[in-house]
């Protein structure tokens, strides 16, 4: 069975998107364990953080900037927020297409 997040990318299975570019692709987690947690992902499918090279670099490096685009867009860059790549089972990893958690909205 094709992984859940290419399915997410080739649009055969839903998710509420919230940017996209030509090489990421920005969706609510489907269980947020935050008040704003989205997934960010690359399109291309890479399994976990152990299978990059080189030529993932840009790519990996985007996951960050669209973060902090999307945190100043919803005003969150100043309270702070919280990115975290689980790799593998024992990391917390349960869907194996690398993704960017990014977590937000938790009152101090
Ligand atoms: P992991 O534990 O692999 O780092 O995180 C996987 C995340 O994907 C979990 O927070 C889970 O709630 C979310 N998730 C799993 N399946 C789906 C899905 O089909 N759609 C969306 N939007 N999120 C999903
Ligand atoms: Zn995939």
């Amino acid at each position: 069975m094709a992984c859940v997040f290419c399915c997410i990318v080739e649009r055969s299975a839903p998710a509420d998107i919230v940017f996209e570019d030509n090489e990421v692709i920005v969706f609510k987690d489907i269980q947020p364990k935050a008040p704003l947690h989205i997934l960010l992902v690359p399109k291309e499918h890479i399994a976990t953080v152990n299978d990059l090279g080189t030529q993932h670099t840009a790519v990996m490096g985007k996951l960050f900037l669209v973060a902090k685009q999307l945190a100043e867009q919803w005003s969150i860059a100043g309270q702070g927020y919280r990115l975290t790549i689980n790799v593998g089972r024992g990391g917390g990893q349960i869907i194996d297409h690398i993704h960017m958690h990014l977590l937000s909205g938790w009152r101090r």
